[in-house]
């Protein structure tokens, strides 16, 4: 296989887990007499185990298309995403498919906004995807959601129930049981406590913090002030 320009700069830290240099992300919009909406212009992150990042800034300001181009969902305009993925360096932007699914499977979890839903099949199922696809035993795959949903108090009446007629803050504690069961080094968090209670709301600040002392590095988008004071190390802000 030919990969060109698989080299992260030289002056990395050995212990880095992300390095993102200097993106750029334009969108044009074609219904829109082809208007080109610059979002980032140069944006660059570098993160270590253990550390949480916030993006912070205004809604509209390009928080979620950041973290839609390190889980590849956008392709970046230039820039590089560096990921250590198992013991190598990838740069997402320039990864072909097959890889960038390997990436998702084996080192960054995303729980994004919203969760998707599908008629029929069951919250304990859709929490244990992740995990069965990394061919965990079934039988574990399912202990470890239970637990999961034990301490995230979703009710035991919804387990085998589909998601789709959950509540928002339902909906938000099974995409965030999906994210968890894994345990990814790196993991990105679209505001993922918006639709929770004060209670709720802790206990996934102390999964968080849990998953930080194990060594893993975070990136979330926290609308709540005290999210960010008791979670993050630092911020970093955008603007319009
Ligand atoms: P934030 O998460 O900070 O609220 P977003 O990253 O969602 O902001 O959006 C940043 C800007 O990019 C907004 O002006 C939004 O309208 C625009 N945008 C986001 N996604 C798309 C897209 N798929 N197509 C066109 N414009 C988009
Ligand atoms: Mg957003």
């Amino acid at each position: 296989m030919l990969i060109l320009n698989h080299h992260p700069p030289l002056n990395i830290n050995p212990h880095t887990l992300l390095h993102i240099d200097n993106l750029h992300k334009s969108f044009i919009l074609h219904q829109q007499r082809g208007v080109k909406l610059p979002v980032l212009q140069g944006t660059s992150l570098t993160l270590n185990p253990g550390e949480c990042v916030a993006l912070s800034g205004p809604s509209g300001s390009g928080k979620s298309t950041f973290m839609r181009c390190i889980y590849g969902n956008y392709r970046a305009d230039s820039g590089s995403v560096w990921v250590k993925h198992q013991k190598n360096w990838v740069d997402l932007c320039q990864l072909p498919p097959h890889e960038l699914i390997a990436v998702r499977q084996k080192t960054i979890g995303y729980v994004s906004q919203f969760l998707r839903v599908i008629p029929r099949v069951p919250a304990l199922e859709v929490a244990a995807e992740l995990l069965l696809d990394l061919g965990e035993e079934p039988k574990v795959a399912l202990a470890k959601v239970k637990d999961l949903f034990h301490r995230l108090q979703l009710p035991e009446r919804l387990w085998h129930l589909s998601p789709t007629t959950f509540s928002g803050g339902e909906k938000q504690r099974v995409n965030i049981a999906r994210a968890l069961a894994v345990n990814f080094p790196i993991l990105l968090l679209d505001e993922p406590t918006s639709a929770l209670d004060a209670t709720n709301r802790q206990v996934v600040m102390e999964l968080l913090e849990g998953r930080k002392s194990m060594g893993c590095a975070l990136i979330g988008i926290f609308h709540d002030q005290e999210v960010r004071a008791q979670l993050c190390n630092r911020e970093l802000t955008f603007n319009e």
